[in-house]
């Protein structure tokens, strides 16, 4: 679904903050991207999106490229969810509104059937009695949960998340990921940069470990836990578990 082939990024002649990254996660596989602070996650997953220009290799989603100048960049975007740390929810517009706007908007549904849809999702991430509050009645992992709603709302073909609870109180980390959890287990392509190697246990098919810009570990998920292969893996795993 998302195939990754040798990407290099420059952010500046002088920084590249990508070197030869490949990978790729399968039709319904969820994959993790960890590793250090300014190693690249956010940099990559950007790039999937095509929210970042990278100089070489390529992407592509559904084989669809993502660089290749005739490719309908909003068209794919539409199709493709993305969940930051900040959950970017419209403040002036009621919880239901966020979930229709796009839909109305971008995939041209009609306003009733939009709200079904907006509902039935609200249902699932448990906030229906939520949706006629503006973003700032709810708490972040609330919020977060509507944000993860109003993608799947646009009916994606694969997700990203970009650590998606980082931003959050430490006892709303759980609702969020339990949420993930069930889309995972739902069978929803995902590629999640997250440091809950928790959530990586239950759900991950693999786990992709990054530093200074390089994919430097891409394992399945026991192989990763079980013994990392590289020093600098083993060495990031000891601190954060
Ligand atoms: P991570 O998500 O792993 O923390 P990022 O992809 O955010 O890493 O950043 C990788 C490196 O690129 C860091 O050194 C960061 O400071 C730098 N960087 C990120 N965004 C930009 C930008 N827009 N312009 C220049 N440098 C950037
Ligand atoms: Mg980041």
């Amino acid at each position: 679904m998302i195939e990754i082939s040798h990407v290099d990024k420059w952010y500046s002649p002088t920084f590249q903050v990508l070197t030869d990254c490949t990978t790729s996660v399968a039709k319904g596989e969820v994959v993790v991207v960890c590793g250090p602070s300014g190693s690249g996650k956010s940099t990559l997953i950007k790039c999937v999106n095509a929210l970042e220009p990278f100089q070489k290799g390529d992407i592509s989603i559904d084989g669809i490229k993502v660089n290749d100048p005739k490719t309908d960049l909003p068209k794919l975007r539409s199709r493709v969810g993305m969940v930051f740390q900040h959950f970017e929810l419209f403040p002036h517009l009621k919880i239901i509104d966020n979930l229709c706007l796009a839909q109305e908007k971008v995939l041209g549904r009609a306003h009733d059937k939009a709200v079904t849809k907006g509902m039935q999702l609200l249902e699932r991430v448990g906030l229906k009695e939520h949706a006629q509050k503006f973003p700032a009645q709810l708490s972040g992992g609330q919020q977060q949960r509507v944000a993860i709603a109003r993608a799947l709302a646009m009916d994606p073909i694969a997700m990203l998340f970009d650590e998606p609870t980082s931003a959050l109180d430490p006892e709303m980390i759980s609702e969020v990921l339990d949420v993930m959890v069930d889309l995972a287990r739902e069978g929803m392509t995902m590629m999640v940069v997250t440091h809950e190697m928790g959530f990586a246990r239950k759900v991950a098919n693999r786990v992709i470990f990054m530093d200074r810009g390089e994919i430097v570990e891409d394992a399945a998920k026991d192989d990763f836990f079980g013994k990392p292969r590289s020093d600098r893996a083993q060495k990031f795993l000891s601190k954060i578990l």
